[in-house]
């Protein structure tokens, strides 16, 4: 073991789990990571760094990694060569697509890769397989996010920047733990609260940014729709709404109003269970302790009206002016390091790199690609796994995403992917979706072993920079990714000698971010938009107009009973996300002494509940669904309601998603995570 401190090699990069970006200089020695240090002067994490960024980097010399390729035949993993790896793989991908054609093969990029690596996956899928059958992660958390915010203001990502949170005198946190989820963003917030800004928490548990807020909305799971359409009920029964505001720059006024004034605060504590009286509070600071700055997350985006719930966020953004300023906004948390990026480089189905849609694009995209491009619009990876259940949709590479580890409702994922007839994998480790369904596992570099970008929650765009060499045999998606394009007969279209060179040509068709270049992001980055190389980028968006043009329309959101409820048979309602020490699936922090200080998943009750049930701190129970069963240890806490629950996902043998059930959002297809009705019973280990 190498001591601390004693490093030979220091370099600046950018952290690869959440998505605040900070920045970190890697100690190297002998090439070997032994320290990580914050880096002073990081516009994002200013000389800090959580217990995540800085000490969850000894998977990169875990025993466990797969450092070569690997091709199951008849069964069994065995180690192949690159070649053969790269020849296998093209020639399966090849034969199914003469056989299927190409509408049954798809790609997933994801947060794993940089921006130039999706850049390069959704070109792979649109040159190389001729198909729109691209996505990524963003599927599964902020895609309701991007399609309302594209919809209402045009963009699809933060309107703010991280540094009004310094600017705000109120913070709206809806849905989201940032000091577990995004620490450094989370510290800003209570470091903020503690200066005297007010913070509204809109969650069903008690976060601890509660202990530091004026008002804490604890409602039901699921009714952020009734409690938001009430806070703009209320602020139009008070008459507190922006009204210069909404003369300049909002339409659909009189018809919202028509429409809002049902939505009492009376009625909607009854579906919501938080008292009217504090919904008129949450509208009075909302609205009157201006700037007034929106944080959300998951807790709004993974439920079946995810994009609607986003949407009346923007509507309050709207009604009172808290947009286009200083300290206002509507700002996702984007809780991976590069998700917001996956998508925006185009890995998805139905846009391009820069989220322009394929049919408003395709002439440009086809000049540079000099390939006509497809353009009809592909399928989602929920669409995907639903077309390979119905016998569709016949191969699907997966670039760092562990699908069936992920995706709700694992029992419908493995059908899912049990039908495929070649599944290629491109991780680090062994993840389950390789396991049980891989045909083939091409070992992928860290983030520490490659070069390129991410872009982090508040659009900005940060280098990533190799520290070490690839351990082993491994080596960076991008390579792969060109590899393949080669053996499949379009390695003109895949020339790249570098992550610059693919950047640059990111660059030429991708307006917004014309004006960064690598140079240009040496230190700390730049945000877009940033159209021009004398552009000093973007920190607040919409300041005098939207991109759909000077009026955003208010949307008229409906409410939909949630699929799921309590019931005899079921009847708790249990809410899954992440925690402190671990990231998502586990894939890289539980293999660091992360898992020292949280070592596995847990589930959440409260003490009512646990009296009640005879249960005891760190008891096993088992959890039924009407569609699966895991097994965890209690935690017993208040910060969960009687009646509800509260679960990890950290950990592969607890597999919660096989308790998720089918329910999504209906514009983007998210499922729902955070709301399942299920039961428990003490664990007998029978
Ligand atoms: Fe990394 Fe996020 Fe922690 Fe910053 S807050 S060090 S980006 S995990």
């Amino acid at each position: 073991v190498l001591s601390l401190g004693a490093a030979s090699n220091w370099t600046r990069t950018t952290c690869a789990y959440c998505g605040t970006g900070c920045e970190m200089n890697v100690g190297t020695r002998e090439g070997q990571i032994v320290v990580i240090r914050p880096v002073q002067d990081a516009p994002v994490s200013r000389g800090h760094l959580c217990s995540k960024g800085r000490y969850a980097f000894d998977f990169v010399h875990a025993q466990d990694r797969v450092t070569h390729p690997m091709i199951r035949v008849n069964g069994s993993w065995q180690p192949a060569s690159w070649d053969e790896a790269i020849s296998f793989a093209a020639g399966a991908l090849g034969r199914i697509v003469a056989r299927h054609g190409s509408a049954s093969v798809g790609v997933l990029g994801s947060a794993r890769a940089t921006n130039e690596e999706n850049y390069l996956a959704q070109k792979f899928a649109r040159t190389v397989l001729e198909t729109n059958n691209v996505d990524c992660c963003a599927r599964v958390c902020h895609a309701p996010t991007a399609a309302a915010m594209k919809l209402m203001l045009g963009a699809g990502a933060a309107t703010n920047s991280f540094d009004d949170i310094e600017r705000a005198r109120t913070i709206l946190i809806c849905g989201a733990n940032p000091t577990e989820n995004h620490p450094i963003l989370g510290a800003r917030i209570k470091q903020a609260a503690l200066n005297g800004t007010r913070l509204i928490v809109i969650d069903p548990r008690k976060i601890e940014l509660t202990r530091y807020a004026a008002l804490h909305l604890q409602l039901r799971p699921g009714m952020n729709i009734p409690l938001l359409n009430a806070i703009a009920c209320a602020i139009l029964e008070e008459d507190i709404q922006d009204e210069e505001f909404l003369n300049e720059r909002v339409s659909q006024f009189q018809e919202f109003r028509h429409f809002i004034q049902e939505w009492t605060p009376e009625r909607a504590a009854l579906l919501c269970g938080v008292e009217a009286r504090k919904i008129r509070e949450a509208a009075h600071i909302y609205a009157r302790e201006k700037p007034a700055m929106c944080i959300h997350g998951l807790g709004v985006t993974e439920h079946i009206q995810g994009t609607e719930g986003v949407m009346c966020l923007v509507n309050l953004a709207l009604l009172t002016g808290n947009i286009g300023k200083p300290g206002t906004g509507i700002n996702p948390l984007r809780g991976q390091n590069n998700v917001q990026g996956a998508a925006h480089m185009g890995c998805d189905p139905g846009t391009l790199t820069g989220s322009i849609p394929i049919k408003e694009g395709s002439d440009l995209f086809a000049t540079v690609w000099q390939r006509p491009i497809p353009t009809q619009q592909g399928l989602n990876l929920l669409e995907m796994m639903d077309a390979a259940e119905e016998g569709h949709f016949k191969a699907l590479w997966a670039i760092g995403y562990d699908i069936f580890l992920t995706n709700a409702d694992a029992h419908a994922t493995r059908r899912a992917l049990s039908r495929l007839e070649l599944v290629i994998v491109q991780d680090m480790f062994m993840n389950e979706t390789a396991k049980e369904f891989g045909s083939i596992f091409l070992p992928a570099a860290s983030s520490f072993e490659k070069t390129g970008t991410f872009m982090n929650a508040e659009r900005r765009i940060q280098r990533v920079r190799k520290a070490i060499e690839p351990v082993g045999g491994s080596r960076p998606d991008w390579e792969i990714i060109c590899d393949l394009a080669r053996a499949m007969g379009k390695g003109d279209l895949f020339s790249f000698r570098s992550p610059e060179e693919i950047w640059n040509e990111i660059r030429s068709v991708w307006k917004a971010g014309a004006g960064i270049n690598y140079e240009r992001m040496e230190y700390g980055g730049l945000q877009w938009p940033c159209p021009a190389e004398d552009h000093p980028g973007t920190q607040i968006l919409h300041k005098t107009t939207f991109s759909t043009g000077t009026q955003a329309a208010l949307r008229l959101v409906d409410y939909k009973v949630p699929e799921e409820s309590a019931d005899d048979e079921y009847p708790f309602i249990l809410n899954t996300g992440r925690t402190l020490y671990q990231f998502n699936a586990g894939t890289m922090t539980a293999r660091t002494p992360n898992s020292l200080l949280c070592g596995g998943d847990f589930l959440d009750i409260s003490t009512q509940d646990a009296q009640r049930l005879e249960l005891f701190e760190s008891e096993l129970v088992r959890v039924r669904s009407r569609y699966g069963e895991a097994v965890l240890p209690i935690r017993i806490t208040d910060s969960v309601a009687p009646g509800e629950l509260f679960a990890s996902f950290h950990t592969p043998h607890v597999f919660l998603n096989f308790l998720t059930g089918p329910h999504r959002d209906k514009f983007v297809d998210t499922p729902e995570y955070k709301l399942t009705a299920v039961r428990i019973e003490r664990y007998s280990g029978l």
